[in-house]
């Protein structure tokens, strides 16, 4: 890391770390030429590692068989969080659009939330913090809210939808299977939509998953059952991957900068003239559309970020 990170070395903010392994091993650096790197523990002693690592040190131990006291543990860059999400205030209330019209009754809180605490890259262990404040708030604003308000009427039938598209999936009988769909998206959104990015890759990308999305609609399970249906969740969740992986590809094929995790190869600065706002992704019949809405600024100013 003294070449990526001069400073902070080791514990620069996990995009740095990732571009520096993800570069190491582009550049033929990585071991035995394959595609992974060693994460070396040895020097801090076994006192250390078992007592400030022991969650690292069970992984490895359990599913390598390796002694990271003694040993080198094998590793490669990941997704380990998804910056974004569902667009809340701080009460958890669901945002509608870019004039932040709260969405009433509906509220979400966590990771698959996002209330814009972490801007483009969440630092090491702000998720836990951000669940357990908006949790909490989300939880409190939504015990207020259905004390105040009467239950709205419901739509005949409301559960129609969702029904018949888990029965689609479900009655089918010929298709593909789902694992060489979700192989072949974990793969391709791997290469082209993750630590590096370019317009190229991302183009093809889209163009990939116009084709998975084709190949999606007559997705088959072959256990039919009712109930702890796992292969059928599994289905299910599989087509909302690829929508939201479509949202994530447009979203960034559009930011033609670098900024946090997102890291564009062809536009490598952060442009805080053209860029400094929050990107809106709406699902449409044609695709995604994509609005923008500025990023509050208060009492810290955007700096560039050096380490
Ligand atoms: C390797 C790794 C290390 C991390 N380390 C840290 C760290 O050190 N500090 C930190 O702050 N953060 C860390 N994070 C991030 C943090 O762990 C997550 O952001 C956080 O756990 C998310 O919690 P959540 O409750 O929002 O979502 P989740 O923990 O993902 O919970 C969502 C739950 O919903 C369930 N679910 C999904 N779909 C359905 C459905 N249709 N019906 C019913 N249930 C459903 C899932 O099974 C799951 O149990 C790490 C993440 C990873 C991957």
């Amino acid at each position: 890391m003294e070449r990526y990170a001069p400073t902070l070395l080791d514990l620069a903010p996990r995009d740095v770390i990732s571009r520096a392994m993800y570069l190491e091993i582009r550049e033929g650096r990585g071991i035995d030429g394959r595609d992974y790197l060693h994460l070396d523990l040895t020097h801090l002693g076994a006192e250390v590692v078992l007592k400030k690592l022991p969650d690292i040190t069970d992984f490895v131990r359990t599913y390598l068989g390796i002694d990271p006291v003694k040993e080198l543990i094998p590793v490669q860059p990941t997704a380990h969080y998804a910056m974004g999400g569902i667009p809340t205030d701080v009460d958890g209330r669901v945002l509608l659009d870019e004039k932040n019209t709260p969405l009433p009754g509906f509220y979400a809180a966590g990771e698959c939330a996002c209330v814009s605490v972490h801007g483009a890259n969440r630092l090491g262990t702000n998720s836990l913090v951000d669940i357990l404040v908006f949790g909490r708030r989300a939880g409190r604003h939504m015990a207020a809210y259905v004390r105040s308000t009467d239950l709205p009427p419901l739509p005949e039938r409301p559960a129609e939808p969702a029904r018949e598209e888990i029965e689609a999936i479900r009655s089918r009988r010929e298709g593909e299977r789902l694992e060489p769909i979700r192989r072949e998206l974990r793969e391709a959104m791997m290469v082209h939509a993750s630590v590096f990015r370019d317009a190229g890759g991302l183009t093809a990308m889209q163009k990939k998953l116009a084709e998975l999305k084709e190949r999606y609609r007559r997705v088959v399970v072959q256990d039919r059952g009712q109930r702890f249906n796992t292969e059928l969740l599994d289905a299910l969740a599989l087509g909302y991957m690829l929508d939201i992986s479509e949202t994530v590809v447009a979203s960034a094929l559009a930011r033609t900068e670098s900024r946090g995790a997102h890291y564009r190869e062809d536009y490598p600065k952060r442009d805080d003239a053209n860029w400094l706002k929050h990107s809106l992704a709406f699902r449409r019949d044609g695709g995604v559309e994509l609005r923008y809405k500025p990023v509050v600024i208060t009492r810290f100013q955007p700096k560039e970020r050096v380490y």
